[in-house]
């Protein structure tokens, strides 16, 4: 059965497609389970996937990645994620957040931080929710001043993927008190995490996504060069938006390929499975849940495809990317649920796949914007 077919991939999609899906075969999926139950950090498929090619490779040519672009990336998520979402997250975040500096960073940061991404000497992370807040970005509290030749940074980061093992991170800070420009209050700053006043540490151990590790940081007196702005002081909550509306899109990705995973196991089960002198598979209501379960896989996956080429055509980017996200998450969790129950007992067994996919799903509806705040932007920025 193959549920990640090409057919909605264009053309120039489908080599790194077939590339992602040799490497998840031969290096995620036989490493997922070992992971998930230690909870490490996955050094070695990080740099396996380096060696291949496929990690960081979204930031341009220009600066030593080989320039993927959306639909590229999106390929890679749902084969990656179908065989571990950990593993998947840690190797798509090498780059998270490098992007922004691609688009509106100086020539001088992207030849100092860009590049050593994109030519996998260095890990990066992005840096924005807080203890306190991750949903309202203009609500949060991290602040940035300047003080002479550099910008001083006091708060606190928290859920920051790599903020640990990174060498930098772009970090969202207040920079204005306008009450009347609440999105304007706000910058970028790329943040190296051996500056002094940057400490971070690994928040305790999650359910799901055991392989791939979120920082707190503590930032104290933190002090950057001010050639470390990223773009236009005020313009951070935009660049994110901006930024955001592709990470959605690849989010979704992340809900088809765990929704893949949860079929593909659930159906192998039922199929193998006896009870009352036939195989599971053969009673109705089974039957039905499968097609449930193709259903919401096939929907959620038509429409993050669709939403990939509106986001690329900035055609009402923020509705598609948050529909897209929304639908493919919400269809993996769906998915987890009837295929734990179609196990049986067997589903709550730890070193069962069907149970690792379904402490994961729970996590996509949360990250790059929980799903009601989705619902509000799909609200907002409906077609009339
Ligand atoms: C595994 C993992 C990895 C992550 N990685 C990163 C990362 O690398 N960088 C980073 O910056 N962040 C990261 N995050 C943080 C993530 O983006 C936030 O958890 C998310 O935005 C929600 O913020 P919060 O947890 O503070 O929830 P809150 O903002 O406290 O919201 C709690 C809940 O309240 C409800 N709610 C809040 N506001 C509204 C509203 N306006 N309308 C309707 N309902 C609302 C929602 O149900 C929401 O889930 C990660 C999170 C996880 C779990």
């Amino acid at each position: 059965m193959e549920l990640l077919s090409e057919t909605l991939v264009p053309e120039r999609a489908r080599e790194v497609k077939r590339a992602a899906r040799e490497f998840a075969t031969e290096h995620i999926e036989p490493a997922a389970a070992e992971y998930y139950a230690s909870g490490e950090y996955p050094w070695e498929v990080l740099e396996a996937g380096m060696d291949a090619g496929l990690v960081a490779q979204d930031i341009g040519e220009e600066w030593g990645g080989r320039g993927f672009d959306l639909h590229q990336v999106l390929a890679i998520a749902e084969e990656f994620y179908k065989a571990d979402a950990g593993i998947a997250l840690t190797l798509q975040l090498a780059s998270f957040g490098a992007e922004i500096v691609e688009d509106h960073g100086d020539e001088w940061q992207k030849e100092e931080f860009l590049r050593p991404v994109a030519e996998n000497d260095q890990l990066t992370g992005l840096a924005v929710s807080e203890p306190e807040t991750g949903s309202d970005l203009a609500g949060m509290s991290t602040t940035a001043e300047k003080d002479g030749d550099e910008w001083v940074l006091d708060g606190e980061k928290y859920w920051i993927g790599n903020g640990v093992e990174a060498d930098w991170v772009t970090l969202y800070a207040k920079t204005g008190d306008d009450p009347n420009n609440r999105y304007g209050n706000y910058s970028l700053f790329i943040v190296p995490t051996d500056a002094d006043g940057y400490h971070a540490e690994h928040i305790p151990e999650k359910m799901g996504f055991r392989a791939s590790k979120q920082a707190h940081i503590v930032l104290d007196d933190c002090r950057i060069p001010e050639e470390n702005l990223i773009g236009v002081e005020g313009a951070g909550f935009y660049m994110l938006a901006e930024f955001f509306n592709h990470g959605r899109i690849i989010v979704g990705g992340h809900g088809v390929g765990l929704a893949a995973a949860a079929i593909e196991e659930a159906w192998a089960f039922v199929h193998d499975r006896e009870a009352f002198g036939k195989t599971v598979d053969e009673f109705q209501a089974v039957q039905h849940k499968l097609a449930d379960m193709q259903l919401d896989f096939q929907s959620a996956r038509t429409l993050t495809w669709h939403a990939a080429d509106r986001v690329a055509e900035q055609d009402n980017a923020g509705y598609w990317a948050a529909l897209a996200k929304t639908q493919a998450t919400e269809a993996a969790m769906d998915c987890a649920e009837r295929g734990m129950q179609l196990h049986g007992g067997r589903s709550v067994l730890t070193e069962n796949r069907i149970s690792r996919v379904y402490r994961d799903v729970r996590i996509p509806v949360i990250y790059e914007g929980a799903n009601d705040i989705q619902r509000n932007l799909i609200y907002n920025q409906a077609p009339q």
